[in-house]
């Protein structure tokens, strides 16, 4: 979550909201990692976590089911991060702050757990939380030039 929390740190640099993911191997280590590239790339689906799972999946297992692997990412997923978790047949989703806005692994949805899926990652949340909303309370404060 460090890594990913320095990932996230660096977003505002080019404009995004401070983001980060990682996605660890079966054994722990580390397979690929992202920030949030929405506006950098203008692309609407370039969220850490999309970014991460696919550069993760370039390099790992049979061409894109990421088996054993786990997704870590500084703020909760958004519905299409939770899907894309669950696509990559992630074993665990990993994350830092609650998002009651947009949250769907558990807040306002709960994509990753919902028993009519046929694969559904174990979900621990709230690690590091405080230190990822303050990256992203600091952000929007100076955005609004507050
Ligand atoms: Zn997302």
């Amino acid at each position: 979550m460090l890594r990913a929390l320095g990932l996230a740190a660096a977003a505002p640099g080019w404009g995004d909201t401070p983001i980060g993911a990682v996605v660890l191997g079966p054994d722990d280590a580390v397979l690929a990692e992202a920030a949030n590239e929405r506006e950098k790339r203008g692309d609407p689906t370039a969220h850490a976590e999309v970014l991460a799972l696919r550069a993760a999946a370039a390099v790992f297992g049979d061409g894109w089911r990421l088996t054993g692997c786990t997704l870590v990412v500084t703020l909760e997923p958004c519905t299409m991060c939770a899907g894309a978790s669950v696509l990559a047949r992630v074993d665990q989703v990993v994350y830092g702050a609650d998002d009651p806005k947009a949250g769907a692994a558990g807040s306002l949805w709960d994509v990753v757990r919902d028993r009519r899926l046929n694969h559904r990652p174990r979900v621990t949340a709230g690690v590091r939380a405080e230190e990822s909303a303050t990256l992203l309370r600091s952000f929007f404060r100076a955005r609004r030039g507050l």
